[in-house]
């Protein structure tokens, strides 16, 4: 159920009949001469306008809501589980018309480069320089919270119905494991009205470029009425004064926090964030092939294991794998269960095919290299790089 407020005016405490806003008359001083400091912008709502709310004594107004800790969990926390047993690790490789062909496309992409060399080069060696790439992803949830406020529209108020649940017991649900997204949303039952505090309940606040007057020296006459001798102003027509063209001589605009309505909601606001925090480790290869251009590419799946928690790969043959899978499992564990809740992790690792080819082109020696799923090529000293240089 959802509590209506009763009247208008429950919590509004300040200046109901101000005589201050009626418009600026010519020549008469602002009647509303508010502090300075209400010229800074919106300023931060005072805390005396934040209901106390169990469990949520630590959340500020405005912009940095600290990220609250998960709650121990009250069930046993489920214990990770080795992952299925992997009895064959198998290693492709191309044949020497892959790689060709991925090299003639490489030379024909760049503008400069004469396919000769891919065409007709001899290719004299093709070395397999294969490497694993390791990948934990640790997916998790975190929250935070702030008092937030918006104009007064009639929304439901409920705030002092009931508790507010705890910033962990609010329902919020990832739409997908491993993938970045974002929840924003009131926490229930904290809801309440306020006075404005930008405009003290009013409304309107005083226009700063007439310092609340609604006009200013006529800029023509400079405040005389008159232009030369005798002749009066025809822009401010005798008056000395003009009106004010920023609040239309009103001498006060419509409050921007509470778009006029006086009163704004005040509330809690959580926001759930749901983030894949992914680390890799690449076997290190000493084909001379720069271990960035990795990052590129895919290789082939060898394993893959996704569950709550993983329990780090076990029994490759590789055993520098198997080191940074705990290394990696242990950081993650221990750095995201600090600030908040893990949902799923998942580890995999890659075949990533490197083959190094040389061939002899003028009677000279090159190498390139064809890596990755997508058979790109690195060839940092391809021979035939000016085919245009006639320009
Ligand atoms: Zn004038
Ligand atoms: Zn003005
Ligand atoms: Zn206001």
């Amino acid at each position: 159920m959802e509590s209506q407020p009763v009247s208008g005016h429950q919590n509004r405490t300040y200046g109901t009949a101000n005589p201050g806003y009626i418009p600026a008359s010519a020549g008469r001083p602002a009647m509303f001469a508010p502090p300075a400091a209400e010229f800074q912008g919106p300023s931060a709502p005072p805390a005396g306008m934040f209901d106390n709310m169990p469990g949520y004594e630590g959340t500020m107004a405005g912009g940095g809501g600290g990220f609250l800790p998960p709650p121990i969990p009250a069930f046993p926390v489920p214990q990770p589980q080795p992952g299925p047993e992997q009895p064959h690790w198998n290693i492709p490789s191309i044949t020497e018309d892959t790689a060709r062909k991925a090299f003639v496309q490489f030379a024909s992409s760049k503008c400069c480069y004469s396919a000769a060399p891919a065409k007709d080069g001899v290719i004299t060696s093709m070395d397999a320089f294969n490497t694993y790439r390791y990948r934990l992803e640790t997916f998790t949830e975190s929250r935070s919270t702030e008092w937030s406020h918006e104009p007064y529209n009639g929304q439901p108020v409920d705030a002092l119905a009931q508790p507010p649940p705890g910033p962990w017991d609010v329902p919020a649900q990832a739409t997908n494991f491993f993938v970045d997204s974002k929840q924003i949303m009131k926490v229930p039952y904290t809801s309440s009205m306020k006075a404005c505090h930008v405009c003290v309940g009013m409304g309107r606040k005083p226009c700063k470029d007439c310092a609340g007057a609604g006009n200013k020296v006529c800029w023509v006459c400079n405040g005389s009425g008159y232009r030369m001798r005798n002749d009066q102003c025809h822009h401010c027509s005798g008056r000395g004064r003009e009106n004010c063209i920023h609040c239309h001589g009103q001498g006060s605009k419509q409050c921007e926090t509470c778009h006029g309505k006086q009163q704004l909601l005040v509330y809690i606001n959580l926001t759930v964030k749901w983030t894949n925090n992914s680390d890799n480790y690449v076997v290190e290869q000493s084909s001379g092939l720069q271990v960035h251009n990795l990052s590129n590419v895919s290789g082939k799946e060898l394993f893959r294991d996704s569950q709550y928690m993983v329990y780090p790969v076990m029994g490759f043959p590789d055993p520098t794998v198997v080191n940074a899978a705990q290394r990696l499992v242990s950081e993650h564990q221990g750095k995201f269960s600090q600030t908040s809740r893990i949902l799923q992790q998942r580890q995999t690792i890659e075949l990533i095919p490197i083959t190094k080819v040389t061939y002899l082109w003028k009677g000279k020696s090159h190498v390139y290299f064809v890596y990755g799923n997508e058979f790109k090529v690195s060839a940092d000293d391809y021979p035939a790089t000016c085919c245009c240089s006639v320009m």
